[in-house]
């Protein structure tokens, strides 16, 4: 039994052995591993950090921050949005989703996150050295049925029975308790990659774990920091070279990659510099050059509205406990961002008082999953977890109004019953449309599934009875029933996401993730790495005479070729050393040379 924390940028994976949680690294020796996948030109899957490191050079077909489409459908305002600024290319699936499309192939998200989470699954049988077949997966509390499902399909792919979906704050607050025995209300900020989250929980004594509120946006992350770093930089070479960067999809790569290394640096220092050689061409034969320093208080500028987004959401998330700041007895930071100085400061303004640093924010989501997972399997684990709904839950009534029947914020697993009647004289069918949200005009909500009650008697309006009833089981999953009180005929659905996989499609994608997993593990670690150092010096090698013939004239240039030459050298010494982890840290810097050896080729 495993814990995954499958991020929008990370993932994670843990276990508890011998009562004690630890996080599994990879093989390259890191905790956590990107959540990228990608399709080389051989046709070869890529997963984690080698799929990273070459997104630059493959950017079309390295799929990254997958998480953020999963279980939304093709005409939500976040994918639009999506389409709009990914470098890989996102289509509409058959069922109005969205299909990510990979050397003309095209991939349903569950796939792509089956992947990843394989991976971790791989990780973590590399450790134990036996099978693992069953694991808890974390998602953002306040993803919606849909994107629950869809994760728990990915699950599925990849060959594992996830046995619990439980959210992320939660894991994080689980772990944060565990083996404390306290007593204690923690409000859980989690700032990741892509989404944000904060929770209100109550631990009390003998392990018992009660979310009292929960709320977060989806769309809100790291990534949104970065986006703005990149409008400064584009707008600043735009005033100085009146060229717009945005037009060349690699120089824009770059700066994607450039934009989050500053800003993880301004985490610990107070000014970064930006430094892409041979970025663009003048249009005059002449390559140019994109450096610029960027000071933190000029990142907290750019991300001051991003910050405080998030503060208002933790203010409401209060209304809604009905708690006072000062009833919040800790604060726990969870997420990459919150390494983040001014974001530490801004929590602890609003909280007043100073976040708890003894958690890892990276890993503590995982730990907390695998802590779940080890009282599933152990019933003498005395340990309950009292989750809550993070959205309200209902159907439409007549004149698109929402009826809700599960509050926001209650206490899962549930189950609420209500009696509606006929809106029509002589009605024989009603439709159920069974939505999540909070607006009270329905069509502003999820439209979760929908069925039709049929065989009602012929009676005046208002005078046939039909009990619906709603349940949600502890994965946060909605089934719904509809009786005709009279007749007694029933009608139920589990509710399918509406965005998702047919059972035959999830089949078919089971059997083609077993034959990926066959391929992988027949590679050596070390031949792959190899071969990828090798293959990048050669074409470096075979720019040398021509980049140094167009730089030397200017120490800039020189300079670059000195530290080109030193980076292959390094990666030459790896592999005669056979160390496979230096290898692995000079791909990094030979990917960099290669690209801007082919950027001053190219543009000159
Ligand atoms: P997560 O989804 O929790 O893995 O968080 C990933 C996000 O945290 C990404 O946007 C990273 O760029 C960001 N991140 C990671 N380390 C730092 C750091 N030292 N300072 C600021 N942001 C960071």
């Amino acid at each position: 039994m495993i814990g995954i924390d499958l991020g929008t940028t990370n993932s994670c994976v843990a276990i508890v052995e011998n009562g004690t949680p630890s996080v599994i690294p990879n093989r390259g020796g890191y905790k956590t591993t990107p959540s990228m996948v990608a399709v080389t030109e051989a046709g070869k899957r890529l997963v984690g950090h080698i799929a990273k490191r070459q997104a630059i050079t493959n950017a079309e077909n390295t799929v990254y921050a997958a998480k953020r489409l999963i279980g939304r459908k093709w005409n939500s305002p976040q994918v639009k949005n999506a389409v709009a600024t990914s470098s890989y290319r996102i289509v509409e699936g058959p069922h109005h989703d969205v299909r990510i499309v990979l050397r003309d192939k095209e991939y349903s998200v569950p796939e792509i996150s089956a992947m990843v989470l394989q991976e971790m699954k791989i990780i973590a049988e590399d450790y134990l050295g036996e099978t693992v077949s069953k694991a808890v997966v974390t998602v953002p509390a306040y993803f919606n049925d849909n994107q629950r499902q869809a994760t728990k399909d990915a699950g599925e792919i990849a060959g594992l029975d996830v046995i619990r979906i439980i959210n992320e704050p939660t894991a994080a607050a689980l772990s944060y308790g565990f083996g404390r025995n306290m007593e204690k209300v923690v409000a859980v900020y989690d700032f990741g990659g892509g989404t944000f989250d904060i929770s209100i929980l109550e631990i009390g004594a003998h392990g018992v774990f009660k979310v009292i509120a929960t709320a977060g946006d989806t769309f809100l992350g790291g990534e949104d920091v970065d986006a703005r770093i990149i409008d400064w930089l584009v707008q600043g070479f735009k005033e100085e070279h009146n060229l717009d960067l945005r037009q060349d999809r690699m120089a824009l790569q770059r700066l994607k990659d450039a934009a989050e290394k500053a800003k993880c640096e301004l985490s610990s220092v107070k000014e970064t510099e930006v430094n892409l050689p041979f970025i663009i061409s003048s249009g005059r034969n002449e390559a140019l050059h994109l450096q610029k320093t960027l000071t933190r208080q000029t990142l907290e500028e750019l991300s001051d509205d991003l910050i405080e987004r998030t503060v208002d959401i933790c203010r409401q998330t209060l209304e809604d406990a009905k708690l006072e700041k000062d009833e919040i007895e800790e604060v726990v930071l969870v997420g990459g961002m919150t390494r983040m100085p001014k974001i530490q400061s801004a929590v602890a303004t609003f909280f007043e008082r100073e976040p708890c640093k003894g958690v890892h924010p990276d890993e503590v989501v995982a730990l907390g999953a695998a802590i779940q997972g080890a009282a599933l399997m152990d019933d003498k684990q005395e340990m309950v977890l009292l989750d809550v709904t993070p959205h309200a839950l209902g159907i439409m009534t007549f004149g698109s109004i929402f009826e809700e029947l599960i509050p926001q914020n209650t206490t899962v697993p549930t189950h609420r019953t209500k009696i509606f009647t006929t809106s029509r004289d002589n009605q024989t069918a009603v439709k159920i449309l069974v939505m999540q949200g909070e607006s009270t005009n329905a069509e502003e909500n999820e439209l979760l599934g929908e069925f039709i009650l049929t065989g009602l008697r012929r009676a005046p309006k208002g005078t046939v009875e039909i009990e619906v009833t709603f349940e949600i089981n502890a994965d946060g999953i909605v089934s719904v029933r509809a009786k005709d009180l009279e007749t007694g005929l029933e009608q139920s659905i589990q509710v399918t996401a509406t965005s998702g996989l047919t059972r035959d499609e999830i089949k078919g994608m089971i059997e083609n993730a077993k034959d990926d997993v066959v391929d992988r593990r027949s590679s050596e670690e070390f031949e792959a790495a190899k071969q990828e150092a090798e293959k990048i010096v050669g074409e470096i090698e075979k720019l040398f005479p021509q980049v140094e013939q167009i730089v030397a004239s200017s120490d800039f240039g020189r300079d670059a070729i000195e530290k080109a030459r030193a980076i292959v050298e390094r990666a030459r010494q790896a592999i005669v050393k056979k160390d496979v982890a230096a290898i692995k840290e000079q791909i990094d810097g030979l990917t960099r040379t290669h690209r801007m050896f082919k950027g001053v080729v190219a543009k000159t």
